[in-house]
């Protein structure tokens, strides 16, 4: 055992504050790792807050992390000492049914997935898994990925969740050259999927609720930005979209976006606000044969997948680097979706 630095909420109305949490020694396939920097997902803040159920308190958010090894257990073959790795949203699954086989841990059938953090955790009986917002973490090997060389540490956090959950269902539903893809809301995975998608030769257009984000929504790869609150630019924006990512964190009204697919195309929800989107006009996905879907994250084989094909394009995220003590104003901050376009924790702050 080991005693870890983190940064806890106590219960859904409390301040972030320091806590000392035991990391468990490294087992015989356990990778253990300093975390350099932890992106701030909105889940953290969902979770946190207790916007979902089964918040369990004192919480540790965090699953961006990345850092270097510093001990590996004796059975490890795929990392070693001073590695650069990173750690996204699980850290283990039952790995034996057919969705684990297959390599969709996220969607493991049955619901063996263990999140990063607030998951029951297997390891320290009766205590939940504890994230990033912490100095070091220990997982099973099969777990960790690795970070391209060439890529910035701090930047390349946020590819952990908000690049793999675009990349993956991007990839899913066949974007190609040419694709027409929507992408709403600009915020940490908006701007992880305008890139991506640009980088598969997409045309992107992107649904904002933020005039003041036009500019650089056009830098990140919006070929075309659309005020979403503008009836006329909305009816502007013409139709045909073969895939539109959503990635709104409140609920709203999804029937404006069903308008703008084309035939056979998909209206993928990624945001998961807590209280339910109003119900959807159903006549407009039979009458062009369209469909609103859902997608969890990604597979750690795709996460790696991803992780590489970031490396090869040079690919991170936009961030902003905070310190600890931040937590609470870049909470406030997302809330007011003013967030460019990834918070990232240095680990340093933590202190001593
Ligand atoms: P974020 O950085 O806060 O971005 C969300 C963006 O949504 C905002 O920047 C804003 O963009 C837009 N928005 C916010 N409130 C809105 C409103 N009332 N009406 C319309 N648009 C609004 O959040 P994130 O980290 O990207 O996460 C987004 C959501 O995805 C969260 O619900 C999170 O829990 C979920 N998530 C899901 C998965 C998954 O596996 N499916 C993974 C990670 C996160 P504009 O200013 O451009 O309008
Ligand atoms: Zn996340
Ligand atoms: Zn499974």
């Amino acid at each position: 055992m080991s005693t870890a630095r983190a940064y806890a909420v106590s219960s859904a109305t409390a301040a972030f504050g320091p806590l000392a949490i035991e990391r468990r020694s490294p087992g015989p396939t356990d990778v253990q790792f300093d975390i350099k920097y932890c992106g701030v997902c909105h889940s953290d803040l969902h979770t946190a807050r207790g916007e979902w159920a089964g918040t369990v308190y004192p919480c540790v958010p965090g699953h961006e992390l990345v850092g270097i090894v510093t001990a590996v257990g004796a059975e490890v073959t795929r990392f070693a000492v001073g590695d650069r790795v990173g750690v996204g949203c699980m850290v283990d699954a039952c790995r034996t049914c057919d969705s684990c086989q297959a390599g969709l841990e996220q969607y493991c059938d049955k619901r063996g997935t263990v999140y990063t953090y607030n998951s029951p955790d297997k390891h320290q009986l009766g205590k939940p898994t504890y994230g990033g917002y912490s100095s070091h973490v220990v997982v099973d090997q099969a777990f960790v990925l690795r970070i391209p060389s060439n890529l910035d540490l701090a930047a390349a956090a946020p590819l952990l969740c908000a690049g793999i959950t675009t990349y993956s269902p991007l990839r899913h539903w066949g974007v190609t050259e040419g694709s027409r893809v929507g992408v709403v809301g600009l915020g940490g995975l908006g701007h992880m999927a305008l890139k991506l998608a640009k980088a598969f030769g997409a045309h992107t257009t992107l649904f904002t609720t933020s005039p003041g984000k036009v500019e650089d929504a056009r830098r990140l790869g919006a070929d075309a930005v659309v005020i979403s609150k503008d009836a006329a630019a909305m009816k502007a924006a013409g139709g045909g979209f073969d895939v539109i990512v959503n990635t709104v964190s409140t609920a709203h009204n999804l029937d404006p976006y069903i308008n703008l697919l084309g035939r056979d195309g998909a209206l993928v929800m990624l945001g998961a606000p807590p209280t339910p989107h109003p119900s959807p006009n159903t006549g407009a996905l039979i009458g062009r044969r369209r469909s609103i879907a859902g997608s969890l994250i990604g597979g750690i084989a795709e996460t790696q997948e991803m992780l590489d094909f970031c490396g090869v394009h040079g690919i991170v995220s936009d961030i902003e680097q905070i310190s600890v003590q931040k937590l609470d104003e870049a909470y406030e901050r997302m809330l007011k979706s003013d967030v460019k376009y990834r918070f990232v924790i240095d680990l340093a702050t933590l202190g001593a």
